[in-house]
């Protein structure tokens, strides 16, 4: 197989696995943890998302997820008020009762999760407790777990590492005596984990589960004899429930692009001792369809310069792409948090000297970025409108976690999210182009 581009980052030795990051605790504009639910409630196909928030929180939900309007929505938020606030009412009474009106409502739910909030935390509510209460009384129809969405604690990719980890630390105990399985961790678009599970079972590995898995009761079992792929950059409590339980970590970078998606599907081939020329045969026609849908856009982005702000913990891994598989050079890369262990191959990617800047300070980010003037910046909604305004041109950093980008079929799209808003500039003579 011909491997144009990753020849040019390992020619490069280290890449920027050594390099010391800029860290900086100022102010930052993310969103909070309960945006999470909007991909999340579509991927457990019986689960029941319950905010335990503010009407701020209710008013974020419906707006972040507002086709669910046609539907019958799989999250709501139970309102705590000032009553609540000041103590005048027993919160965990109405919250049983919410739960009990829901549950009869909603004989389909199988799986409830209590999702903490701002309010919820300020006024130390103890939502652990009120699952395990809630979980013996529906038991043994409904699982109630909890974990917490609030801004004070999370942003928007933690929502799922902490959903995650509530699923992974209810999951069933998996023994020595097990077979060997994988288990692919990170919420993936449903037509993402078919086709890997296709390229999965036809290379002969045939005990794969997924987590989140689509059904409540399909939960993977997690024991020592699982071996996890991370399919998500921003997992690091789920991967610790994990390695409490034996479960071991397969290291390698993550599903984007031609070169991603092979290195991704080629460490957990090599962990299950899949032959290369199995390999090679089940993975070729992929990698040279995502050669071929990349190729346009890589022409149109070559050597254009990109500035990552932080905001889902994606940044290293998108980064990656646009250096090592469409030309880009970065200029900075911003992410929230660095998980080094966890991001280890895609530092060793990038081109060495890259400036990483882990945490925020917004006003001296913007400094930075202003001086530097690049092509085109990756950032959260509430910075794109003033960036578009004074000329730069910009992305949605949500987007790419909204859009299904990870597989061989869809590195066309993820390319064309770099390329489109400069497309579209070009275009239309400068004007705001998100
Ligand atoms: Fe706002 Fe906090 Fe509710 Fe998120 S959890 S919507 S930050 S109040």
């Amino acid at each position: 197989m011909n491997l144009p581009f990753r020849q040019a980052s390992t020619d490069k030795g280290r890449g920027c696995s050594d390099q010391p990051t800029l860290k900086e605790r100022g102010q930052h504009e993310v969103f909070c943890g309960l945006t999470g639910i909007v991909w999340l409630h579509r991927k457990i196909e019986n689960a029941f998302f319950l905010v335990v928030g503010s009407r701020t929180c209710a008013h974020l939900m419906q707006s972040a997820a507002g086709v669910m309007i046609f539907a019958e929505p799989r999250f709501a938020t139970a309102i705590i008020d000032e009553r609540d606030l000041a103590g005048l009412a027993d919160i965990d009474d109405e919250l049983d009762r919410v739960v009990e009106k829901l549950l009869t409502r909603r004989p389909d739910i199988e799986l409830l999760f209590l999702v903490g909030s701002c309010p919820s935390e300020v006024i130390k509510l103890d939502l652990k407790r009120a699952a395990q209460r809630l979980s013996q009384r529906h038991m043994p129809k409904v699982r109630v777990l909890n974990y917490s969405g609030s801004g004070i604690e999370t942003t928007f990719t933690q929502g799922e590492d902490a959903c995650l980890a509530a699923l992974a630390a209810d999951a069933a105990r998996g023994s020595e005596q097990d077979e060997e399985h994988l288990v692919v961790v990170g919420a993936l678009a449903d037509v993402v984990e078919d086709q890997f599970r296709r390229l999965f079972a036809a290379m002969g590995m045939t005990r794969v589960a997924f987590l989140p898995a689509k059904r409540a009761a399909d939960m993977p079992a997690i024991g020592p004899k699982t071996r996890y792929l991370l399919a998500q950059p921003f997992l690091g409590d789920t991967a610790r429930i994990f390695e409490d339980r034996g479960a071991r970590r397969i290291p390698a970078p993550f599903p984007l692009g031609a070169e991603g998606t092979t290195a991704w599907l080629k460490a957990a081939a090599n962990a299950f001792g899949v032959a290369d020329e199995l390999f090679v045969s089940v993975t070729e026609a992929g990698y040279r369809r995502a050669l071929i849908a990349t190729t346009a856009h890589r022409e149109a982005l070559q050597g254009k310069r990109i500035f990552f702000f932080p905001d889902s913990q994606l940044e290293l891994p998108l980064a990656r792409f646009v250096s090592e598989e469409l030309g880009m050079r970065l200029v900075e890369v911003g992410t929230p948090y660095l998980h080094r262990a966890h991001l280890a191959d895609e530092l060793a990617r990038l081109p060495s000297g890259t400036l990483l800047s882990e945490g925020q300070d917004v006003d001296r980010q913007l400094d930075r970025c202003r001086a530097e003037d690049p092509d085109l910046v990756i950032c959260g909604l509430g910075l794109a409108n003033p960036l578009e305004a004074e000329g730069f041109t910009t992305k949605w950093s949500i987007e790419l976690v909204f859009t299904p980008i990870q597989g061989y079929d869809q590195a066309g799209d993820l390319a064309r999210l770099f390329s489109r808003p400069l497309d579209r500039r070009t275009r239309i003579g400068g004007l705001p182009c998100n």
